[in-house]
């Protein structure tokens, strides 16, 4: 099937060349379909939600509105109210930062994160522990990149009050097993946060089966525009978080001396929302479900299965991450070159790839590197531009050599 038509940028060229777009895990590419809807909101029903009476306000509210329910169903959440719409997965981790675990951490409590968590993962968790007196707590991982499962009863017990995990690595690919996890976590009472950034482009979610208190994903990882992400917070879990920014549509009365607050979600979304955003957002959902989550990871453990393959017969070349259970990244590194140096050459040909730490500096302290390079697919990638892409590495690293 040729997805690329429906992405207009990825008809053009490059440096002379045609664009191989290998940088997904940074953010994926948009279909002509939310371009489209980005522009008729624009066009059509650009208004401030929640406060207007007048036709276009309850034209942008709807179609706002709708964007909850339709994530809703997407992550398999029992109801919208469990949706806050943020600006990406930095934000909504940020919140549970600033909305639950301030309120609720103290000395001698824990947050456990592990080895391969991005920086969005691991800072916020670091300030909150610094102004609670709480202690971060690493999860180690194996030279495969995969968590040392058998370890992790050891770590985790009552003091344990938050595990905040990537359900997949941006750097490695490697899925973390949250069912298992979740197991551990509820013997305890631990709440779980699972990052999603780089796990909802690519497989079905569904919250209530992981059974997971925080979900957190971004939008322009799932095709649709940069700015919007969601945070899906387990009802129940609304009772111990306060909001922590204040200002319009986050109140439901204010006083000079005392405020009262709106409901969740809408008390963590002061201030104009992004409803563009929303828009589009929904629009590549919609988009993605057309397809079928299982049919796009389908397509995308093809590429991965062959590009690995490929990539294993060259000598020199070592992949960075080879966990059993892997999806749509691959990290490598080159004997003696840069990673730097041959993503320079790879983009004169046209091929985008991300090379450096990925927002992972300790992932890569624990491999003992300053980086790599990655490719990362989405399910408009083929295989033969996997082949162009391995002919154009074997040419960077003869000039390289
Ligand atoms: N977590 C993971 C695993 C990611 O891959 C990313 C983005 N690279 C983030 C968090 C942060 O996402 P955003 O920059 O969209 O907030």
């Amino acid at each position: 099937m040729n997805f690329k038509k429906d992405f207009p940028i990825l008809n053009q060229k490059v440096n002379g060349s045609r664009l191989v777009y290998f940088d997904n895990a940074a953010t994926s590419q948009k279909p002509q379909c939310v371009i489209d809807a980005l522009n008729n909101y624009y066009s059509t029903f650009n208004s401030n939600v929640h406060r207007g009476v007048h036709e276009l306000s309850q034209l942008a509210t709807n179609a706002y509105e709708e964007g909850r329910e339709i994530v809703k169903n997407f992550i398999g959440a029992k109801s919208s109210k469990e949706i806050v719409f943020t600006k990406g997965t930095t934000d909504s981790i940020n919140i549970v930062a600033r909305s639950w675990a301030i309120n609720n951490l103290k000395a001698g409590d824990e947050v456990l994160i592990t080895t391969m968590e991005h920086h969005s993962n691991i800072v916020p968790w670091q300030m909150i522990c610094e102004q609670t007196g709480a202690k971060l707590i690493v999860a180690p991982i194996d030279k495969k990149g995969q968590l040392i499962f058998n370890q992790l009863d050891k770590i985790i017990g009552k003091q344990t009050k938050l595990i905040s995990i990537s359900h997949v690595s941006n750097t490695l690919g490697t899925v973390n097993p949250i069912k298992e996890i979740m197991q551990l976590a509820q013997k305890f009472d631990t709440k779980v946060l699972v990052d999603a950034a780089q796990s909802a482009p690519h497989f079905k979610l569904n919250v209530q089966e992981m059974d997971c208190d925080f979900l957190a994903f971004s939008g322009h990882k799932i095709f649709g525009p940069t700015g919007i992400g969601v945070l899906y917070v387990r009802e129940e879990n609304y009772s111990n978080m306060a909001p922590f920014i204040g200002g319009g549509d986050m109140i439901k009365e204010v006083n000079f001396d005392k405020t009262t607050y709106n409901a969740p979600p809408f008390m963590f979304e002061a201030g104009t929302p992004n409803i563009a955003g929303v828009v589009g957002m929904s629009e590549a959902i919609k988009y993605i479900q057309g397809i079928g989550m299982e049919k796009i990871n389908h397509l995308e453990n093809e590429l991965l299965k062959y590009a690995t393959e490929k990539m294993s017969s060259i000598a020199g070349l070592e992949i960075i991450g080879t966990a059993d259970d892997k999806t749509s990244v691959i990290s490598f590194t080159f004997n003696g070159i840069h990673h730097f140096d041959l993503g320079t050459i790879l983009d004169k040909l046209g091929i985008a790839v991300r090379t450096g730490h990925h927002c992972t500096q300790p992932l890569m302290k624990f491999f003992d590197i300053s980086g790599t390079a990655r490719i990362s697919f989405a399910f408009y990638n083929t295989k033969e531009e996997i082949d162009y892409f391995i002919d154009a590495l074997k040419k960077a690293i003869k000039m390289l050599s």
